[in-house]
């Protein structure tokens, strides 16, 4: 009965299309024409539906006055990103691209299938399809092709979010419903697991080992073991002190990145003593570090919060991240004008764009995240932005590690125990000597023959 419902509820509107390897591709000017869409035009732009969707001088497509990351090619685009811009647009109906029929299947029912989370980090991207319940997806993989059909799905999505790892994506629609078929690059590997109401996709690039020694011998890393002496830290599972782990964690990454990459490295604090969080950045300043880690623990109400985070500075966005930098810098409260001093980081984030080290930063904390993760298999919680006082005036790239969570009992067994901290530390030298590699050139060897 259901299905008779949405086969009724569908109507079938034809466009001219041209063909090829890659797809079906259509003029705008006959979907404004088919769809029978408002149209003017200014200047060089093209305003479709009064300026929603905007096509520029060079072909950029603008949704609702954003970039879509969709260009025209000699006025052609691709059925299904049309398909796309037509649901966003549209307040009543979702449009699907009818491979078989050759025109958009006009429907007021909401998609059956959503692409609720694309992840892409550097060797790794995760897609997750939620799908009403009574789908039951199928996937079969063959000679570099991986193929998701969804039999009654149907998808509204902007095909180049997809792209990334993959050398294509094809989305067919027919009445019968969705099949995606992505084509692996070269050395990818994927994984499929299927939930009740969710499939998700996992892509991985093939992993290099860390390459030595391009950079230069003696480069000086500053590791900063976050808290220490009147300052704790956070306090986790059964009394379990952030300033111990972070200390230990410290002095394995010194121990493995001198032996392994020939660094010199320098800790802020060697023992258990509280050092004010400016006197840390001014420690990296003063010796001309090339890089300043500085290393922490998480902590949250909810016990069964855990993973790893690394952060660089930049202006939080939501209000984890916030929450995080919160704690963080609240060891200024051990220290004296720390108002005066607090006020001072909110003034001076409001124009952190300028910040010359942000991408740099940026760069380090994900090959950091990346090693670490590949390293403890912990769960990635992504890279973040937060305004971290003890970032804020260092002159050189620099991040904080969130190692893991002292509030979960699990992983607060683990931060404890020495093969733990050592898999951490070897992830956090990987995640440097990746950062060295990429910009030793460019920084370390510019003027020398
Ligand atoms: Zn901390």
């Amino acid at each position: 009965m259901l299905v008779l419902q949405i086969l009724v509820s569908f109507r079938l509107i034809s466009v001219p299309y041209v063909h090829n390897p890659e797809g079906d591709f259509l003029h705008y000017k006959n979907v404004v024409k088919a769809l029978r869409l408002r149209y003017s035009r200014k200047g060089a732009e093209v305003l479709i539906s009064g300026g929603k969707i905007k096509i520029s001088r060079s072909g950029k497509i603008y949704l609702h006055g954003r970039f879509s990351f969709l260009k025209l090619n000699g006025g052609y685009l691709e059925a299904n990103s049309w398909a796309y811009l037509l649901s966003r647009v549209s307040k009543v109906y979702n449009y699907y691209w009818d491979y078989k029929r050759k025109g958009f299947i006009q429907s007021h029912y909401p998609p059956s299938v959503k692409l609720t989370n694309a992840h892409k980090y550097r060797t790794k991207a995760v897609f997750v399809f939620s799908h009403n319940r009574d789908l039951r997806p199928t996937y079969s993989f063959k000679k570099g092709k991986l193929k998701l059909s969804f039999p009654r799905g149907f998808l509204v999505v902007n095909p180049v979010s997809l792209k990334n790892f993959l050398s294509s994506v094809k989305i067919i629609h027919t009445l019968s419903g969705l099949t995606l078929i992505f084509t692996l690059k070269k050395g990818v590997k994927y994984s499929v697991k299927r939930g009740d109401r969710d499939i998700t996709l996992v892509l991985n690039m093939p992993y290099r080992p860390t390459p030595r020694k391009k950079f230069r011998l003696g480069e000086l890393i500053v590791v900063d073991p976050g808290h220490g002496g009147k300052d704790p830290g956070a306090i986790g599972y059964r009394g379990i002190r952030e300033k111990d782990i972070t200390l230990a964690i410290a002095r394995e990454v010194r121990r493995i990145a001198e032996k392994r990459l020939g660094v010199r490295v320098v800790l802020t604090r060697d023992r258990d003593v509280f050092i004010p969080l400016w006197e840390r950045s001014k420690i990296a300043n003063r010796l001309g570090a090339t890089m300043f880690i500085s290393i922490h623990c998480n902590f949250s109400r909810n016990r069964y919060a855990h993973g790893l985070e690394t952060y660089f500075l930049s202006n939080a966005r939501t209000r984890w991240e916030r929450a995080v930098a919160a704690l963080e810098n609240a060891s200024v409260k051990y220290e004296i004008n720390y108002r005066r001093q607090y006020g001072m980081v909110r003034k001076i984030l409001g124009d952190m764009a300028q910040n010359r080290y942000l991408k740099e930063s940026q760069v380090l904390a994900e090959y950091i995240q990346e090693s670490v993760v590949k390293k403890t298999g912990t769960l990635n919680r992504g890279i973040k932005q937060a305004g971290f006082y003890v970032l804020l005036f260092t002159h050189t790239p620099s991040v904080l590690v969130e190692t893991g969570f002292i509030s979960n009992p699990r992983e607060a067994r683990r931060l404890k125990s020495r093969w733990y901290i050592r898999r951490i530390a070897e992830g956090i030298v990987n995640g440097i000597a990746l950062y060295l590699n990429k910009y030793a050139e460019k920084s370390y060897f510019s003027g020398r023959g």
